[in-house]
């Protein structure tokens, strides 16, 4: 995942932040004219936001998607140890920050080329992960290896297939990837595709 963007990572600097800073990235500068801008509350709001007096643009600050897949081929799960950090080193499926102008199921795809050189035929979503610690959004979904294809990305260290009993659970960059791993297998063992949903909380350190 390309969680090295973020400027509050997963159990990163957000967890050592002040509460009345908890939910927002730290902001300077208007982009707009350059100005410093203040933090509070605008008119007919209810949040604070950065606010610049200079040119009075409100800068709304929401939530990122992160957007992945689990990748199946002929029975085993393609993961990729990160190159990056945070969680150097540790395995993931391949996932990251959308970009603007594609759809959930497009990134999700260019994410498996990016960090696993993998081009996947897209199934259905498997999970979606709220992680309101970092204000971010996970979807993943279930994938196919297009002819068993795949190699490693610039983020990655190295890509392997690993058959359900040999998964790395205790080396697992994210909680949402474990959840969506999961998932992912207990549904294949019933044979059914369900979207599954839950909240991960801040990691406690
Ligand atoms: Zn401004």
């Amino acid at each position: 995942m390309r969680f090295a963007r973020a400027r509050t990572p997963l159990g990163s600097t957000v967890a050592r932040a002040a509460p009345s800073e908890d939910n927002r990235l730290p902001m300077n500068f208007c982009s707009n004219c350059g100005q410093p801008v203040t933090l509070r509350v605008p008119p007919g709001d209810n949040l604070p936001r950065y606010v610049c007096d200079a040119c009075d643009t409100i800068h709304y600050v929401n939530p990122r998607m992160v957007v992945g897949c689990v990748v199946e081929w002929e029975g085993a799960i393609l993961l990729c140890k990160r190159a990056i950090e945070p969680r150097h080193g540790y395995w993931t499926a391949p996932a990251g920050f959308m970009e603007c102008g594609e759809t959930v199921a497009e990134g999700a795809a260019r994410e498996c080329q990016e960090e696993a050189l993998a081009e996947v035929e897209m199934g259905s979503m498997v999970a979606m992960i709220d992680v309101p610690h970092v204000h971010q959004v996970h979807i993943m979904f279930r994938a196919n290896l297009r002819e068993g294809r795949y190699g490693v990305g610039d983020e990655t260290l190295e890509s392997a297939l690993y058959e359900e009993d040999d998964i790395p659970w205790d080396d697992l960059a994210f909680p949402s990837v474990r959840f969506a791993l999961e998932k992912y297998l207990e549904d294949r063992r019933e044979q059914v595709e369900r979207l599954h949903v839950t909240r991960v909380e801040r990691m406690k350190r």
